[in-house]
């Protein structure tokens, strides 16, 4: 008889969904996870892993051709997009079978289909009834599209552009020129990497700082200068009024200090921000309540308002409380891996301005600078001072 009864009910199967499923495990109880996309979620298959692995390919390009030592001489290395992408597609299928698909089937499953509440101990996936003694809630989140007038007739790319080919592909071709809407660090890390393949890229932003929520304002400064230096244009204090197909390229139309202008591009990309996908799971039978932004309202421990059911990951928004020793560890296996010019994507942490501040102070001490650490490491600068890295894993070693 196929099992319906479990110590945890997972919603979604991404890291998050992993590392509580692997918690179980190690607790020799059961778990089940659900999905009704690619297993592995967003990290793994769409996000960290092909942004960091292209980003890398990216970044030789970069130093080839502007090497940091006197005495190498400037390089022009060839792309093929098409083959990037493939190889960018195996890393992610080789990955995703050795660290996500040959672990289930033991202690812990993955239920195919969408997930939805039944009640508050129960779940109901492809219409299957499933229980749970426990549940945890790890539904992740998914791109915002803005409305802007005419968006909806135009091809436009989000930050799920790097899907790998198990699902509806966004983008197979190198564009010759980008509009990117928004200035998180997505639509900063993908614009970096699409300007250094060779696309012409214009970021549009609605307000005059970059990352302008959650970081110091000097992060934002050091990146503008970084991008805008590499040849990245930057229309800051700019609101996109409407966008329109024409033929093969789109124009955008954006209003800054009271002066419209119409920007022609190949692709558009919006990445103005993503939302939690607490609003299609049938919630409220649960009786879970959410905040303003759609996030799931957790305690320190995770908990939601309904005892035994927990939430975790992108679904509870940027407000999270991992406890701080828990982020200084991780800076610390992110920091000696930076310097060796090796990051390992799943060792990195999401936006967390407090411990930031802490991370800042600790690298301008050392003779950093403050944006040498982007966002903990979703990316480091080229140009961090080993120093100011070093300095960093210390102070994680030593409290
Ligand atoms: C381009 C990009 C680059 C990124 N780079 C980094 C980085 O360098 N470092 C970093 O720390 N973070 C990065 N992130 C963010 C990171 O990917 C997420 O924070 C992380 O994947 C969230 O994990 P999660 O388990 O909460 O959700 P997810 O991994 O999104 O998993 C949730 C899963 O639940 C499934 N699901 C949702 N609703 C249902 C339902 N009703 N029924 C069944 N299944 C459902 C979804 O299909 C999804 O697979 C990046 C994101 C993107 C888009």
């Amino acid at each position: 008889m196929t099992q319906t009864h479990y110590d945890l009910v997972i919603l979604g199967s991404g890291s998050t969904a992993f590392a509580a499923a692997l918690r179980v495990q190690e607790l020799s109880k059961t778990a089940v996870m659900t999905e009704e996309r690619t297993t592995g979620g967003t990290c793994v298959n769409r996000g960290c892993l092909p942004s960091k692995n292209l980003i890398e390919a990216a970044n030789i390009i970069h130093e080839a051709r502007y090497p940091r030592y006197p005495g190498l001489t400037p390089a022009e290395i060839r792309l093929d997009f098409r083959r990037l992408i493939e190889q960018k597609d195996e890393i992610i299928h080789g990955y995703r079978t050795k660290k996500y698909e040959s672990l289930t089937g033991g202690q812990f499953t993955v239920e195919k289909g969408h997930a939805e509440f039944v009640d508050d101990r129960s779940v109901q996936v492809d219409g299957k009834r499933i229980t749970g003694e426990k549940i945890l809630i790890a539904t992740g989140s998914r791109p915002v599209v803005p409305s802007i007038g005419g968006l909806r007739d135009v091809h436009y790319l989000t930050s799920d552009l790097l899907t790998n080919d198990d699902e509806p592909i966004e983008l197979r071709e190198l564009p010759r020129s980008l509009i990117i809407l928004g200035a998180g660090y997505i639509a900063l890390e993908l614009g970096q990497m699409f300007h250094r393949f060779g696309a012409n890229v214009t970021i549009v932003k609605r307000s005059e700082q970059l990352l302008a929520h959650g970081y110091e304002p000097e992060v934002g400064e050091a990146i503008r200068e970084a991008f805008e230096s590499e040849g990245i244009q930057i229309i800051a204090g700019a609101v996109t009024r409407w966008v329109r197909q024409d033929g093969m390229a789109v124009t955008v139309n954006v209003e800054t200090g009271g002066q419209t202008r119409e920007l022609r591009t190949e692709k558009l990309l919006v990445a103005t921000g993503r939302r939690p996908n607490s609003d299609n799971i049938a919630i409220e039978k649960a009786g879970v309540e959410l905040g303003k932004e759609g996030q799931v309202r957790v305690d320190e421990f995770l908990r939601t308002n309904v005892p035994h059911i927990f939430a975790g990951g992108d679904v509870i928004g940027v407000d999270w409380r991992i406890p701080l020793d828990v982020a200084r560890e991780r800076i610390g296996s992110i920091a000696p891996r930076a310097i060796q010019g090796n990051l390992d994507p799943v060792a990195l942490l999401a936006p967390r301005p407090e411990l930031e501040r802490q991370v800042r102070d600790v690298l301008t001490r050392a003779g950093g600078r403050p944006g040498h650490i982007f966002n903990l490491g979703h990316g480091v600068l080229p140009e961090t001072p080993v120093e100011a890295l070093q300095a960093v894993v210390e102070w994680v070693h030593g409290g």
